[in-house]
Parts: structure tokens; C-alpha cells; sequence
């Protein structure tokens, strides 16, 4: 039997010490529910792990009020994400996408920077923070910058960090209203995702989870052609969870009966 190579392990209270070591070959860990799978099946092999858990600087939730805005640290969890008081009252539909991510074990362990960070498109999370324009917070040891959540996530298993560059936060504007999200899930991880925020003049479309990366359009209220283009337009994937076609065919459904439009 082949020995197992070494593996090392940076761990830090510190966010300065995790900043330093982070690059190709040290490997971000956060709740290890990708990475560990990944390393298992050899697609990911890092000469070591860099430990974010014991980062607080990493792990808060704050509520600005003025600026209308809640800020959500990488390494906070789905379930704490899911149970935050501040969370549940200005982003609610995050809050509830949060609380039914996976199983009980992924919503223990598993973040939002995992999730978003290693991109996977049937994902919930990177969905609602496109729809709600989410801002991610980005570190290196060289610097900050801040992007879209839609440019962070570039497409399937593909994000535009660098490889010395750690997500640090989200900041989330409060729920509009008319906001909801619906998913279709028949497997562990959503086939389909949709976010919609629906004004008298407007709807948001948001679609993920069938789609290699979160797709979002604005369409006059009404323009019934225009969302028949975008639905159209949409580059479904191929994979055990069902063929372009039905999913498609689904997403049709779904906008038909809640926005009342014929497609
Ligand atoms: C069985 C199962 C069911 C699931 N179901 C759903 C579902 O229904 N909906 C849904 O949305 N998701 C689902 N997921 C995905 C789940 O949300 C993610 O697995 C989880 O959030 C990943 O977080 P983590 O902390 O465990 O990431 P890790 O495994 O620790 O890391 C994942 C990747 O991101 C990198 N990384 C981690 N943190 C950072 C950071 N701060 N900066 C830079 N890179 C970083 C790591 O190096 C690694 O490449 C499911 C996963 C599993 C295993």
C-alpha cells in the first residue's frame, strides 16, 4: 500500500500569519467539507493547509445599520449564518437558504467563503448573494481589494483570487422587497436555483445551480419576450442532476406561475 505523503499545517489566531502563508501549495482551509473530499479523490494536492477556523477576524457578523449593510466574516458557518438574529431580520432569504445548504453536518462545518471560494455551481449561497449584490472583501499580504460576488465567481470551480489572496468577508445589502428564492433539489446539492426581487416595474432574475456561474438579468415588469430571451440564453450544464432541456423546461415553469408571465 502507498504511504500517504505529508501533509503540514499552518494554524494562527492570527489573520497576518494565515495572509503569509497562503498560496498554491498552502491550501486554505475553512470547514475542510470540499477540500478534504477533493484531496481524498487527488485533485487537490497542497504540501500543507493553512487552518482559518481559529481566525476571528474572520469569523464575525456585524449590522450597519446606517450604511444598511451586514457584513459576514469567510469563516462563519452556514448554521450561524442561518440563526444570526441580525441576519434573519435584514437578509432573510439568505438566512433561510443558509439553513436548509446540505446536511446538518455541512451546515455545522461548512462556510460561506468555502462555498463561494471553491465555486462549485450547485451551490445556493453564490445565487442569492449575486442576486442581493454582494460585495466580496479580499486579502492578500500585500494589500485589499473589494469585488462583486459576481466577479469573484468566474465559473464553474473557478474564482478571480489569486492563489496568495484569501476572502476575508461579504457585505450584503438589506433584502429589497419582494425578494424570494426558490430551489429545485432532488440530490444533496440544488439542480436549480432561482432568486427573484419583483417591483412593479421590474423583475430580477437570478439563476444558479444549473448554470456553471450565478446569471442575473433585469427585465421590465411585463416584458414577457425579454425574459423568454433570457431563459433562452442560458447555458445549462449536462450532469446526473438532468439534461439542459429539463431544466430549462422547469425554469420556465417556475417564472410562468410566480411572475405570471408567458413564456
Ligand atoms: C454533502 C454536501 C451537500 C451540500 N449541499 C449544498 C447545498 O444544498 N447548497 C449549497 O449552497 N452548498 C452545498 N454544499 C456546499 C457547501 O456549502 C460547501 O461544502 C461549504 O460551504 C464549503 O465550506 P468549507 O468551509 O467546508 O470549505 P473548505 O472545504 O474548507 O474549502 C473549500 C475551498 O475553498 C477554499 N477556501 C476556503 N475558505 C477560503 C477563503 N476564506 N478564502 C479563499 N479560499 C478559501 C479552500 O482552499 C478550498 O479550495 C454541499 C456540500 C456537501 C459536501
Amino acid at each position: 500500500m502507498a504511504a500517504l505523503p505529508e501533509l503540514g499545517l499552518v494554524r494562527s489566531d492570527e489573520l497576518d500569519d494565515v495572509l503569509a502563508a497562503v498560496g498554491y501549495d498552502y491550501a486554505p482551509y475553512a470547514g475542510g467539507t470540499e477540500l478534504v473530499p477533493a484531496m481524498g479523490l487527488g485533485l487537490r494536492r497542497p504540501a500543507a493547509i493553512v487552518d482559518l477556523k481559529r481566525v476571528e477576524a474572520l469569523k464575525g457578523i456585524g449590522v450597519d445599520v446606517a450604511a444598511g449593510s451586514v457584513t459576514i466574516g469567510a469563516a462563519v458557518t452556514h448554521r450561524r449564518l442561518s440563526e444570526h438574529p441580525g441576519v434573519r431580520e435584514h437578509l432573510p432569504t439568505l438566512a433561510a437558504a443558509a439553513s436548509r445548504v446540505g446536511n446538518a453536518r455541512v451546515r455545522s462545518t461548512g462556510t460561506v467563503g468555502g462555498n463561494l471560494c471553491f465555486a462549485e455551481p450547485r451551490s445556493d449561497l453564490g445565487c442569492v448573494l449575486v442576486a442581493l449584490g454582494a460585495t466580496a472583501e479580499v486579502r492578500s499580504a500585500g494589500g485589499a481589494r473589494t469585488l462583486s460576488v459576481d466577479e469573484l465567481i468566474v465559473g464553474g470551480f473557478e474564482t478571480s483570487l489569486a492563489e496568495n489572496e484569501l476572502l476575508t468577508a461579504v457585505t450584503v445589502p438589506f433584502e429589497p422587497t419582494g425578494m424570494s428564492y426558490w430551489k429545485l433539489q432532488s440530490y444533496e446539492r440544488p439542480t436549480l436555483g432561482v432568486a427573484l426581487v419583483v417591483s412593479a416595474n421590474q423583475w430580477q432574475v437570478t439563476v444558479g445551480a444549473a448554470t456553471e456561474r450565478p446569471t442575473r438579468a433585469v427585465i421590465a415588469a411585463g416584458d414577457d419576450a425579454g425574459l423568454a430571451d433570457f431563459v433562452d440564453g442560458l447555458e445549462f450544464s449536462d450532469d446526473m442532476t438532468g439534461p439542459p432541456a429539463y431544466k430549462r423546461s422547469v425554469l420556465r415553469a417556475y417564472l410562468e406561475q410566480s411572475l405570471g408571465a408567458a413564456l
